[in-house]
């Protein structure tokens, strides 16, 4: 069996994923080098130490994951949990890539992209583009999915897709035609979306102003939890990569987040 090497590998994934047209918050692509050549990846939405773990436990030589290390603002010095993260795949010499951004804007394996497919919600696009708005273009709008318009019927639809009661504010009762969302911790567009004609915004997380954003402009507002809307992208990346290179044993591994 052919082996792809960590190089081959990791120059096609920030070519896929155009990590050069990112300006993020932590470094995209490989962010700690381990064995030279690889036979399998684990997939899953943060570098933990549990998900390592469970990586090492699956035989992994990398792991590819939406939530890597050095976060700019965080402590660069490499002790306590850090230390400790990285001392784990540095023994059991993993390869860890992580991609944010990237993975969150990519037309079809992103974040964004995948949680419309797997919530059924229509994408708006303009000459095969979808739409978008705010800081990154990272704001998508759509439509929602056919028969959910109804608000309280869309949200029972999202907590039975993704498993997980979503927070709303804002009046069940109403039914919507415009809609954006942004997977993850994105509660900080939610004016971007009103901006751009939401009715309803849908992101992960919620900070204590939304609710006053949502009442105030009298747009509602669904967090939908920042790990439950961020599993789809890597697992899409994940496709990929099994298509390019057919040698690699592919896995996703969920360490379930209820945040
Ligand atoms: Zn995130």
């Amino acid at each position: 069996m052919s082996l792809v090497s960590r190089q081959t590998l990791n120059q096609w994934l920030n070519q896929s994923l155009q990590t050069d047209n990112f300006k993020d918050y932590a470094p995209n692509g490989l962010q700690l080098q381990g064995k030279p050549y690889i036979q399998k990846i684990v997939l899953g939405v943060t570098a933990s130490k549990a998900f390592l773990e469970k990586a090492v436990e699956a035989q992994a030589d990398a792991v590819i994951v939406h939530h890597g290390w050095f976060w700019k603002n965080e402590n660069p010095c490499i002790v306590q949990m850090k230390y400790e993260r990285i001392a784990y795949a540095i023994k059991h010499e993993l390869n860890v890539f992580g991609y944010h951004l990237p993975l969150d804007a990519h037309p079809e394996w992103g974040n964004n992209a995948q949680l419309a497919k797997v919530l059924g919600m229509g994408v708006n696009k303009k000459d095969g583009v979808p739409e978008t708005c705010g800081q990154g273009n990272l704001i998508w709008l759509g439509t929602p999915p056919e028969g959910k318009e109804k608000l309280d019927v869309f949200l029972q639809h999202i907590e039975t897709s993704l498993d997980r009661k979503p927070l709303f504010i804002g009046n069940k009762e109403r039914s919507v035609s415009r809609i954006a969302w942004c997977t993850g911790g994105a509660q900080s567009y939610f004016e971007e979306a009103i901006q751009a004609g939401a009715e309803v915004f849908i992101t992960g997380e919620a900070s204590e102003q939304v609710f006053h954003i949502a009442n105030e402009y009298d747009v509602a507002f669904i967090g939908a939890g920042h790990h439950a809307t961020e599993r789809y992208g890597v697992q899409a990346l994940g496709v990929a990569i099994k298509q390019q290179f057919p040698t690699i044993e592919i896995e996703f591994i969920d360490c379930p987040n209820p945040i």
